[in-house]
């Protein structure tokens, strides 16, 4: 038999269910008043820009990844995951159960905070850039001499503002944060976000794999109380690097959508015009996602 190739879902239709956003990569309903429908597809996006084409399975990948994390964080922040079983979730959704299967999440509606709680391990990315040019990472001044991913002595905690679909995030000094958030919700997020960093870290690390950066985000419930939301930890939110392949004073090997950028120079794309992604690179991008779920976690994805 010819094996199936599974196809991409880059647009859920679940035309029941209040479609409430779409946003670069997952699709969020209103389920009820207390409750939403979390969605990844499998768009991809680069550059603050979504490919023509999706990567088959990507969505699922994410989800999975996410649930393996919040289960692993719970005892440090309470999330907003109610369930991943299509089988716990209302009628309304169990209709669409073929679309949606292994790619959603059930999860609890928040007020979502305008910042992305963004950690660093490891000096990388915008971050190295702003320190050559400038000795600093989001202003905060950091001591001479780093090499380009290069361990900080402490996790830093570097977060941006969160910007409109279409628009580049902007990096801020934390001192920034409880204007934006308030005092409280500012001091909050920037300790349960190096906890948790630091928790995923460390495991991560008994795995082989580096998590050099990541961003959460979190949102407040109808009690106040700070929740973890969105995805966590995943290869699109985060920097994974094979920690056999480590060497500080030159960039790194990774897990990440890091392949798919490189591609995209190297192709000298056009921002405007958009990608439609040949196959081996479709191909590439989903392997690395899949040994990235597969280190981390012990299993295969469920694809
Ligand atoms: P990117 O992740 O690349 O920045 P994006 O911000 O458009 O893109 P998606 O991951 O495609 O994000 O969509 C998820 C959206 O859902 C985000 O805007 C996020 O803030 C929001 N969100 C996450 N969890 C919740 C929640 N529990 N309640 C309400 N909104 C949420
Ligand atoms: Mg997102």
């Amino acid at each position: 038999a010819i094996p199936a190739i599974p196809m991409s879902l880059t647009n859920t239709d679940c035309p029941e269910l209040k479609l409430i956003a779409r946003g670069k990569v997952r699709d969020l309903y209103d389920v009820d008043e207390k409750t939403l429908l979390f969605v990844a597809t499998d768009r991809i996006s680069a550059f603050d820009v979504i490919m023509k084409n999706g990567i088959p399975g990507k969505g699922k990948i994410l989800t999975q990844i996410s649930q393996f994390w919040f289960d692993l964080l719970k005892g440090v922040v309470p999330n907003h995951l109610i369930t991943c079983d299509v089988d716990e979730m209302p009628e309304s959704v169990q209709k669409y159960r073929s679309k949606i299967e292994g790619r959603a999440m059930l999860v609890r509606k928040l007020k979502i905070l305008p910042v992305e709680a963004i950690v660093r391990g490891y000096i990388s990315g915008s971050a190295w850039s702003e320190y050559k040019k400038k000795g600093t990472i989001c202003d905060i001044p950091l001591p001479a001499g780093l090499r380009e991913s290069e361990e900080f002595e402490e996790p830093i905690f570097t977060p941006s503002t969160k910007a409109e679909i279409g628009d580049h995030d902007e990096n801020i000094h934390p001192d920034k944060l409880p204007g934006i958030i308030g005092e409280r919700y500012a001091k909050e997020v920037a300790e349960v976000a190096v906890k948790i960093y630091t928790k995923a870290r460390d495991y991560a690390r008994t795995k082989g794999i580096i998590i050099a950066d990541t961003k959460f985000e979190f949102g407040v419930d109808e009690n106040g109380t700070l929740v973890l939301a969105d995805e966590v930890l995943t290869p699109d939110s985060s920097r994974f690097w094979p920690a056999d392949k480590y060497a500080v004073g030159q960039g790194q090997p990774s897990y990440d959508k890091q392949y798919l950028r490189d591609y995209l120079t190297s192709i000298n794309f056009d921002k405007s015009a958009g990608v439609e992604l040949p196959q081996t690179v479709v191909d590439n991008t989903m392997a690395k996602y899949v040994e990235a779920f597969t280190i981390l976690t012990g299993n295969p994805p469920q694809l």
